[in-house]
This record gives structure tokens, C-alpha cells and sequence, in this order.
């Protein structure tokens, strides 16, 4: 309740049409307790109950009501000196009454007036339901817009049913059990005071209609926009977890692959040491020291490697990939790239084959280029082991396409899209080191040359990726 009640503020009048004791408080509790919050005067205005009652229930939500009362922020009034002071009973009287009190509530430093009382008083009183109905019509022409607001607390017990029916066509916005209502069937004042012609009745009709099915299409609305939500809340919720999973793995992965050059790097200077300490010789033969400083540097070229992959990850992650763009040929990149692996390709026994004969030229970046080359390179030699690796580089009048083509395991189709993400494997640990950064790398520098690349494969069949760059920079003229 208390959370509904917060979508009725200051100007608006409200009717709660309530049962029983226990609904009665449950609304008009947290009612005044949210005015007392707002820095607002709360004023209860007594019939049905005495004050000890109102006393107890806002005590029950937390409000320290003498303190209230002595601020007159809370202010406890017998309705029938209010409105039954004066005979004849003259509405208009009473509206002014209101704007005065109004005022002084401004003058003392309230942010709003917040009304609310039992409306039992009017029963059995010189005024009639016809006055009655009068004043909150007049009421509606004075609340919105002011600092003033009202809630009118009725006992269905209480009245008869008439009564309760021009309740109805005089708030516009009621409270039946524990609901806020926007009033559908609320009547503008004129209508209520009898002053509206045919024509004005007419328009307000179409205007409920029209309200209703309003209402109707921002429900449905609404329960679009939540279920999207909802499902994007889903989505992310997962994603999220997905995230946290990869990143464990991830750092697993990475603390693995980057001990693995430690080990024989450890070994091959431990080595060298041994020999210059204990060796007979004085001296260690040359090539004997040039080869563990070989091997040392092999695997430090390793290390450098994957740190690099990594570096370059964290400037993708955060947009820096710049680039250095010259024209260049696409040919004597791979040529070149091909060659630094002609050592590797033959421990991992397979045929190098290079189709690449005519000069391609295009305006790239050579370092990005050449990463390019050597990730699609090592991956067809690490996953094609034992096969040939076959590259072909190929001219368009508007593009290049450079392709790599392995004959080793292949990638299940479920994986295909996968394994450019970031940390993305498809394969055990087990059996294959990596950080899964290679392709991630590679299609975010290809993407950034302005091109794309995809992969076939079948399991078993080897892999195709095809790589195809534009040969001019995007907005270079000619
Ligand atoms: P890494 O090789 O370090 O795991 P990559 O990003 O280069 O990372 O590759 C991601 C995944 O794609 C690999 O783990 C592997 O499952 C799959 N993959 C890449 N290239 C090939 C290939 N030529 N043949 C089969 N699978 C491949």
C-alpha cells in the first residue's frame, strides 16, 4: 500500500473507500507518515474514531507523534467544527477555507498540505448529500495545481450506496481495496455541477473511452516493455556469469601457458651455469654456449609472445588499436611470414605451400598485417600437425583475400562463431597450450582494416579461414 500510495502527490484528491477498521489504517497510516517524510502538514480530521486511535496507528509506523503534533506538522481536528461550524452549509465557504489554510501552511515553512479524514460528519448533518457532492466537485476545480491534496475516507458500511456512487464520479483517483485507481469514471466538475451542456457531456464520454483504451494500450504496453526486460536482465545475468566463468578460466589458462616457456628456459641457463662452474674445461666450447642461448631465446621469443597477446587484448578492450596505415604487398607479407615458419612447419611436419605469386598491393598496417598472417599461420600448423598448411593470396579489382587452409582437426560447427571471442577455445588444454586470444586478436585487426574473416570446417576435414581486406582505406580518395 504504502508503495502505491507514493504515486498520489500534492493537488491530487483521492476517495478510499475501505471495509474495514484494519484497511482503514493500512492506507491512511502510511499516507500521513509519507507527508510527515516530505516535510508536508498533515491534517486528520476526526469523526468516526477518536484521536488516542489515529495516535496508535501512526505509532505503529514508526511516526513520533507528539513530536508531530507539537510542530503542528501533524494536526488532529473534530471534522464537524470544520465543516459544520457554519448553517447553512456553504461549499464554496468551506473551498475558501482551504486556500487559507493553504497559505498558512506555505507562511510556516510546510512544503504542501496533506489532508485526509473519516467522512462520516456529513451523515445525519443540516448538510445534504446534494451540498455534499457539490463541494468535492468544487474541490476538483481547486486542487490541481495547488500545493493542497486530499484523501477522503470513507466506510462502505457506512453510506448508502447513492452516496458512494457520487464518491465515485467526484475523486479522480480512488482507492478500493488496497489499489490505486486512476478513476475512470470520474466526472469533471461541470458536469457534476449540473453547468455542462449536451455537447460538453458528449466529449467528456469520448474522453473516458478514449482514456480506457488508452490505459488498455499502455498495459499492454508495459507488460512488452517488462517482458523485454526481463529478458534482457536474463540475458546479461548470464552473460555476466558466462564472463566471470571464462575469466577464471582464463587466468588458469594464462598462468599455465606463460610457466610452460619458464620451465626449459629455467633448465637451458641452469645448464649453462652448471658448465661454467663445474666444466673441466676453462672454457665452454662456443657453440655449446650458443645453442642453450638459443634455446633460451626461443623460448623467451614465447614468453614475449603470448605477453604481446595479451597487451593486445587490453588496448582492444579499451579501443586503442591504433594503426599505421602505408601501402603495402600483401605477397611479401605472407612470403616473408611463411619463411620465419619454415623451422616450426618442419618439426610440425607439414608442407608450407604458398600460393602467392603477383604482387597485391593495398594501404594497411604491416605489424597488424603480419600478426594477421602468423596467427592464422601457427594456429594451421598447431591444430593441422602433420598435414600441409596451404596459403593462397589472391587479387580483387577492390579487395585482397588472403586464405589458410589446414587439413588437421577441424572445429565442430557449434564452435565456428565462437572461437574469435575473447578467451574462446575450442579444444582441452590438455592437448593444445593457447590462450584463445589469436583469432580474437586477428578478426578485431582485420575488422579494423575495414575487412572481415570467416571460417569453414568440418571435424576431421581441416579448417579454411579466408581473410578479405579492402585495398584502399575507407574515404581515401582514388
Ligand atoms: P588458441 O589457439 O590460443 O586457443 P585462437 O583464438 O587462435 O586461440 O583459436 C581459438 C580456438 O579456435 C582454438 O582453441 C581452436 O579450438 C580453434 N581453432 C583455431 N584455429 C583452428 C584450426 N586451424 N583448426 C582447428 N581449430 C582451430
Amino acid at each position: 500500500m504504502a508503495r502505491q500510495l507514493t504515486r498520489v502527490g500534492l493537488g491530487k484528491h483521492v476517495c478510499f473507500i475501505h471495509g474495514s477498521f484494519e484497511e482503514q489504517i493500512s492506507a491512511f497510516a502510511p499516507y500521513v507518515r509519507m507527508g510527515l517524510e516530505r516535510g508536508e502538514r498533515c491534517v486528520y480530521w476526526l469523526d468516526e474514531h477518536g484521536p488516542e486511535v489515529v495516535r496508535a496507528a501512526l505509532g505503529a509506523q514508526g511516526v513520533d507523534v507528539a513530536r508531530a503534533l507539537a510542530r503542528r506538522a501533524l494536526m488532529l481536528t473534530n471534522a464537524r467544527e470544520v465543516f459544520l461550524r457554519r448553517v447553512p452549509f456553504v461549499p464554496e465557504d468551506l473551498v475558501a477555507m482551504l486556500a487559507q489554510m493553504e497559505a498558512e501552511t506555505l507562511a510556516a515553512g510546510f512544503s504542501g498540505l496533506r489532508l485526509t479524514g473519516e467522512s462520516t460528519w456529513m451523515l445525519g448533518s443540516h448538510a445534504s448529500a446534494e451540498q455534499y457532492i457539490h463541494l468535492e466537485a468544487l474541490l476538483n476545480r481547486f486542487f490541481p495545481g495547488s500545493r493542497t491534496m486530499c484523501l477522503c475516507q470513507f466506510n462502505r458500511h457506512r453510506f448508502p450506496a447513492e452516496l458512494i456512487h457520487d464518491v465515485l464520479r467526484t475523486h479522480p483517483v480512488a482507492i478500493i481495496e488496497d489499489e490505486v485507481h486512476d478513476n475512470l469514471i470520474y466526472e469533471w466538475p461541470e458536469l457534476v455541477l449540473g453547468e455542462a451542456s449536451a455537447r460538453r457531456r458528449v466529449e467528456w464520454m469520448v474522453a473516458q473511452l478514449k482514456r480506457e483504451r488508452e490505459t488498455d494500450r499502455k498495459l499492454v504496453e508495459l507488460g512488452m516493455k517488462l517482458a523485454e526486460q526481463v529478458e534482457e536482465n536474463a540475458r546479461l545475468y548470464e552473460e555476466s556469469r558466462a564472463a566471470v566463468r571464462m575469466r577464471d578460466e582464463f587466468l588458469s589458462v594464462a598462468s599455465h601457458e606463460l610457466k610452460t616457456p619458464l620451465t626449459p628456459l629455467r633448465l637451458k641457463l641452469q645448464g649453462l651455469r652448471r658448465e661454467v662452474e663445474t666444466g673441466e674445461a676453462e672454457v665452454v666450447p662456443r657453440e655449446r654456449v650458443v645453442r642453450a642461448v638459443q634455446g633460451a631465446e626461443q623460448q623467451l621469443r614465447k614468453l614475449t609472445v603470448l605477453v604481446d597477446a595479451l597487451l593486445d587484448v587490453s588496448r582492444l578492450t579499451q579501443g586503442r588499436l591504433a594503426l599505421t596505415w602505408e601501402d603495402l604487398d600483401l605477397t611479401e607479407v605472407v612470403r616473408e611470414v611463411a619463411e620465419r615458419f619454415a623451422q616450426q612447419a618442419a618439426k610440425a611436419g607439414c608442407a608450407l605451400e604458398v600460393e602467392a605469386e603477383r604482387p597485391v598491393v593495398g594501404r594497411w598496417d604491416r605489424l597488424r598485417l603480419e600478426q594477421v598472417v602468423t596467427n592464422l599461420l601457427s594456429n594451421a600448423l598447431k591444430y593441422g600437425a602433420g598435414r600441409p598448411v596451404h596459403v593462397t593470396v589472391e587479387a580483387e579489382p577492390e579487395r585482397a583475400v588472403l586464405v589458410v587452409h589446414d587439413e588437421g582437426i577441424g572445429i565442430e560447427p557449434e564452435h565456428l562463431e565462437r572461437i574469435f571471442g575473447k578467451f574462446e577455445r575450442a579444444v582441452s588444454g590438455r592437448h593444445y597450450g593457447g590462450l584463445g586470444l589469436g583469432l580474437y586478436i586477428t578478426r578485431q585487426i582485420v575488422q579494423a582494416l575495414g575487412g572481415d574473416i570467416e571460417v569453414r570446417s568440418e571435424p576431421g576435414r581441416g579448417a579454411t579461414f579466408r581473410v578479405v581486406l579492402p585495398r584502399r582505406r575507407e574515404g581515401d580518395a582514388g
